[in-house]
């Protein structure tokens, strides 16, 4: 299904009209009861009969917010039934709701967002009827990179809805490779990750007969030098988590192809970044392995060495991300000026916020800042978290520098406190602990598909626009001659 903005209105299967509460709709609707709520459908014949009519409510005008819009494409998306195409009309502008643009990209993105299928593994290759939806608008530049971070996200999802079995780290690998390829990135792939020092990579990938991989993506402007300041963006990648030998339980394994959620959104929002052509440079490093129990796996009560001469000493094998994390977090801090990392890290984060939302931690007030801007603009659901230094006790080892043990109380705090001590105080950096969004075990919501979210990539995306419009913004005072 693809989305386009065009200025004319050409006839369609399906036409949503847009209806904020209060304003008239026909007898038909009102009998069957529309009321214009947020995310309200009513479908009714036009007159010649043609084409069917998606009412779509919007609730009250002037409370409609660009997740409003977002919502109502998706709820027209999803009523559009036998329709192969649907037409969608901006809603009247009235005083304080949305601009055009904005009402127009927030239509595009629900509506992209929505109609996402994970077509890999039906023998009938069926994605759904819906073929086309066309936004009536004059906005195409700001509707195109609305678009463009919506392929990301669909990007990433795809990559989290790919079974572990076939997305193993060599062929995650290849694939990065081959999106840096058609989007114009730079890539590197390290086969030997322990040549680089990245001790928890190696100690983790051990328990797989596949082998991990250290994948290196880059985006900068054509015209950047290498000493450009860049923003590191660093994902978690385990592309099939089944604890190791402090085995998971069936039921909790089940989602666990999703363990990688970290390192696709990373690499979703770095396919975005040269269709926007922002002027930033970015540089992605990408830990992946597979967490099983070989006879060569890590074994409970052994100590692995990171890259900054520090010791852990493993005491639960399932908390694998962490460790793997360490030693590309002093990478990338060596390399960049900012560091996020992006990891489906504790389950205890959907303790503390539910399965819909993220959390971020920061060392820097200014950055977490910036990840909370862009994930509200992305509307994608992230709460600060703190980094309470009381919790700094459960890493406390009898044999090494500090534990990898998870806590029932308290264990994404732990964890997080756990990847700040390979971040040196003197670099920002923030961390989103997606465990629980990167997946939606339950049915479709909102603009959101069951499977694979792609949560992460469009709060990058943001957030790296407006990192981006900073070092872009001039800076006061006398200029150096
Ligand atoms: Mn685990
Ligand atoms: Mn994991």
């Amino acid at each position: 299904m693809r989305v386009v903005a065009e200025a004319q209105r050409r006839p369609a299967d399906a036409v949503a009209r847009l209806r904020y509460a209060g304003t008239p709709v026909s007898t038909f609707c009102r009998r069957r009861g529309f009321l214009a709520r947020p995310g309200q459908v009513v479908a009714e014949p036009d007159q010649d009969g043609r084409a069917v009519v998606l009412n779509v409510g919007l609730g009250p005008s002037g409370s409609a917010t660009a997740a409003t819009f977002r919502r109502a494409a998706a709820a027209a998306v999803r009523a559009a039934g036998p329709a192969r195409t649907l037409r969608l009309d901006l809603a009247p502008l009235d005083g304080d709701d949305l601009s055009e643009a904005d009402q127009a990209c927030a239509l595009a993105e629900g509506a992209a967002l929505a109609g996402y299928r994970y077509g890999g593994h039906r023998s009938d290759g069926r994605t759904g009827t819906l073929r086309e939806v066309v936004v009536v608008t004059g906005a195409h530049e700001a509707v195109a990179a609305a678009l463009a971070a919506c392929a990301g996200t669909c990007l990433a999802r795809d990559l989290v809805n790919c079974p572990g079995g076939e997305l193993t780290p060599p062929e995650f690998a290849r694939r990065i490779q081959r999106i840096a390829e058609r989007e114009g990135l730079t890539c590197a792939v390290h086969e030997d990750p322990g040549e680089l020092g990245l001790a928890g990579l190696v100690a983790v990938g051990r328990g797989s007969r596949q082998p991990p991989r250290f994948v290196r993506l880059s985006h900068g402007p054509a015209d950047a030098d290498d000493d450009q300041p860049s923003i590191g963006l660093v994902g978690k990648g385990i592309t099939f988590d089944s604890g190791g030998l402090s085995l998971k339980p069936t039921e909790r394994m089940r989602s666990m192809k999703s363990d990688m959620g970290g390192a696709a959104a990373v690499v979703g929002a770095l396919a975005a970044l040269p269709r926007l052509g922002l002027p930033v440079r970015v540089d992605a490093f990408l830990p992946l392995a597979e967490n099983m129990p070989d006879g060569a796996a890590l074994r409970v009560g052994d100590v692995v060495r990171h890259v900054d001469g520090s010791s852990t000493e493993i005491v639960d094998t399932d908390n694998e991300g962490r460790v793997v994390l360490a030693d590309v977090l002093v990478h990338a801090a060596e390399r960049c000026e900012a560091v996020l990392d992006v990891a489906t890290l504790t389950s205890a984060v959907a303790q503390a916020l539910g399965t819909r939302a993220g959390a971020v931690f920061a060392n820097d007030e200014q950055l977490a800042g910036t990840v909370l801007a862009g994930a509200a603009r992305a509307g994608e659901p992230l709460w600060r978290l703190p980094l309470l230094t009381a919790e700094r006790r459960h890493l406390r080892s009898a044999v090494a520098d500090r534990v990898n043990a998870s806590h029932r109380e308290g264990d994404a705090v732990q964890a997080a406190l756990f990847l700040q001590e390979f971040v040196p105080a003197t670099t920002p950096w923030a961390h989103l602990d997606i465990a629980a969004a990167a997946f939606n075990a339950e049915g479709p919501y909102d603009e959101i598909p069951h499977g694979g979210t792609g949560f992460g990539v469009r709060t990058l995306v943001e957030a790296l626009k407006l990192l981006s419009a900073d070092a872009a913004a001039p800076t006061c005072g006398p200029s150096a001659p």
